[in-house]
């Protein structure tokens, strides 16, 4: 809770002492104090569908209840933000979810630069610290660094990877990722994939021949198609969660950078548009700012 609550200081300074000032001489929700919250909600990339729907909601119990104190504003609002988030089933890492599934295979997909990589190698970090055999397959052959990076995290935390020459069909990565947890009885094989977005086809037609060429060896793989997006980005990383939820079966996202910005209200957003549970979030560049997402804990570091 405590990296948490520092890592969503800056959306908290932008987004609920707003909501504090907006309330101030006023004694009851009116019309106004209404108009001033969809403000600072929109301006905080929480997006205008999600806000307005925040909105109705607080209307509706203002109506029911013909006086609502401003005091009582907080509460309510974290009552509905709260509802509108997607609930994480592990609360920590050691209680990870697979589902019975070994090797559990995780596909990572998302644009160069949002911190996918880093997300990678903090994940494996975390699940090899909760007792765990990981392994990650370097199929982002696209680019030199790429392979490079995975091969550095891979050495950092102590985890083996697989890796062919660059330029080599990722799909056969992949594959040989799999197939060798599979050998070495490893629990987590997680997957780099590459991240250019300049034609929607040639993604969705790599991303489904990795997928394909999994599937093959352990039936149901990858269990978890998780979309790294950059919080900082606000509305661009609800335009890619557009963009790759209609190229590939994402089922999980990861939020980094929350730390650095003040638009962490997009989590909220993203997680009521899209319907699919934020799972991971970045709160800084250390090998230990990754958090599984819990609802409450974030909105009471919201509300703090
Ligand atoms: P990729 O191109 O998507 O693989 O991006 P990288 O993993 O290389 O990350 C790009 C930059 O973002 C690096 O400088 C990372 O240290 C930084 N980064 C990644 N996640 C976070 C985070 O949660 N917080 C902060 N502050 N920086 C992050």
């Amino acid at each position: 809770q405590e990296a948490l609550d520092k890592g969503l200081e800056k959306t908290k300074e932008g987004f609920f002492t707003k909501i504090t000032k907006a309330v101030v001489g006023k004694s009851t929700v009116d019309e106004e104090v209404l108009d001033n919250l969809e403000e600072i909600l929109v301006t905080s990339d929480v997006g205008v569908t999600t806000t307005l729907k925040i909105i109705e909601r607080i209307e509706d119990r203002v109506a029911k209840d013909k006086y609502v104190n401003t005091s009582e504003l907080n509460g309510i609002l974290r009552e509905e933000i709260q509802a509108l988030l997607a609930e994480n089933n592990s609360d920590d890492f050691e209680t990870f979810e697979y589902g019975n599934h070994k090797p559990y295979v995780i596909m990572v997909v998302g644009v160069n630069g949002v911190g996918k990589t880093t997300t990678i190698g903090k994940l494996a970090h975390k699940l090899k610290e909760a007792g765990n055999k990981v392994v990650l397959g370097a199929a982002d052959t696209f680019r030199a660094a790429a392979v490079e990076q995975i091969k550095l995290w891979g050495e950092r935390v102590g985890v083996r990877v697989v890796a062919q020459s660059m330029g080599s069909d990722p799909a056969s990565v992949a594959f040989d990722t799999v197939q060798s947890a599979v050998a070495n009885q490893e629990d987590v094989a997680i997957i780099d994939t590459a991240g250019r977005l300049h034609n929607k086809l040639a993604l969705m037609n790599e991303l489904t021949k990795i997928k394909n060429v999994m599937k093959k060896v352990v039936p149901g793989a990858p269990h978890e198609i998780l979309l790294v997006l950059d919080a900082s980005t606000g509305q661009n990383a609800i335009e890619q969660c557009k963009q790759f939820t209609q190229a590939t079966d994402v089922n999980a996202l990861a939020l980094t950078k929350l730390d650095g910005t003040a638009k962490g209200g997009v989590v909220i957003g993203i997680s009521d548009q899209f319907k699919i549970p934020v799972k991971y979030i970045g709160v800084g560049e250390s090998i230990n700012d990754l958090q599984l997402f819990n609802k409450k804990e974030f909105v009471n570091s919201l509300f703090k």
